[in-house]
């Protein structure tokens, strides 16, 4: 049976709660690999036990990585080994970057069998953009570490994606709130499994509604990208220009003030010439 995969690296994803999400090629794999590497035996037998197969297991996770890759790296060049996690796409804040880096070193083949992701499946629930998306992971639990955090982000034109658990919600809401202002947000929960919500607001709504119920299970954290920046008034381009003109002829000032608020470099000369005049 073993004899059907070719040898190398498989990363398969795994179901986040129901498994009925397990992909028939997800399942073909597992049932066929030489070994598993797991981060946990008792998770992953559980999946296995559901598609009625049993198979070697190995741990590879964040506390023996360093130990066990290169034997992994080995057995790969002559048998099938696969990669799960305990949930979801591996190596999405979960183990297993370094083992693709190495088998690829290697000259391995790695091939990948996609499928659940909390953070994917949060963005569809959400109901906020998704062109461009920013994916955090879990922010440090310390208050200025995430306050640091969370300023570096600030700026970025894009939704952000976050994993948290329920016990540190509404203080990582309020810390969000604070440090990108009161944008709306969804709050995904238990995704797939028998309670599953998306709860939308704003971010201090939100943030005061999981105060004093901090939620049970598994949440990702959606948060909508800035608003736009507000268009500069006409009243702002005349003081600008006024002080551009102090230092440089029309044309150049027009240019210069065009460039600094986003506004018609035609436009403000003309204005530039007005205010000379
Ligand atoms: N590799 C996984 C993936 O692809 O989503 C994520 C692993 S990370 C260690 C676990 C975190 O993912 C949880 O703390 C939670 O934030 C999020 N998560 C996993 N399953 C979830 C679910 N069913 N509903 C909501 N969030 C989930």
């Amino acid at each position: 049976m073993n004899a059907v995969l070719a040898p190398g690296l498989y990363i398969v994803a795994t179901p986040i709660g129901n498994l009925g999400d397990l992909s028939p090629r997800a399942a073909q794999i597992l049932s066929q690999a030489a070994v598993i590497a797991v981060e946990d035996s008792r998770v992953t037998a559980g999946l296995l036990r559901h598609i009625g197969v049993k198979r070697p297991m190995t741990p590879y996770h964040d506390h023996n990585a360093e130990a066990v890759r290169p034997g992994l790296i080995a057995r790969m060049g002559m048998e099938a080994v696969a990669l799960v996690s305990d949930a979801g796409t591996p190596l999405i804040s979960d183990p297993g970057y370094k083992l693709v880096r190495d088998a690829r070193a290697a000259g391995h083949s790695v091939v990948t069998i996609p499928g659940p992701c909390a953070a994917i499946a949060a963005l569809t629930l959400a109901g906020l953009p998704t062109d461009r998306f920013f994916f955090l992971g879990f922010l440090p639990p310390k208050a200025q570490a995430r306050a640091a955090a969370i300023a570096e982000v600030a700026a970025i034109r894009a939704t952000l994606v976050l994993y948290e658990s329920g016990p540190r919600l509404a203080v990582t809401l309020a810390a969000l709130a604070e440090g990108l202002g009161d944008r709306d947000a969804a709050v995904a929960r238990e995704i797939t499994k028998k309670f599953e919500e998306a709860v939308t607001d704003s971010l201090s709504a939100l943030a005061a509604r999981y105060a004093d119920a901090p939620p049970r299970g598994e949440i990702v954290i959606v948060v909508a990208p800035p608003g736009e920046p507000e268009a500069a008034s006409a009243e702002d381009a005349d003081a600008a220009l006024a002080e551009a003109l102090q230092r440089l002829p029309a044309s150049k000032a027009a240019g210069e003030v065009a460039k600094k608020l986003g506004l018609d470099r035609r436009e403000l000369y003309a204005r530039a010439l007005e205010l000379k005049g």
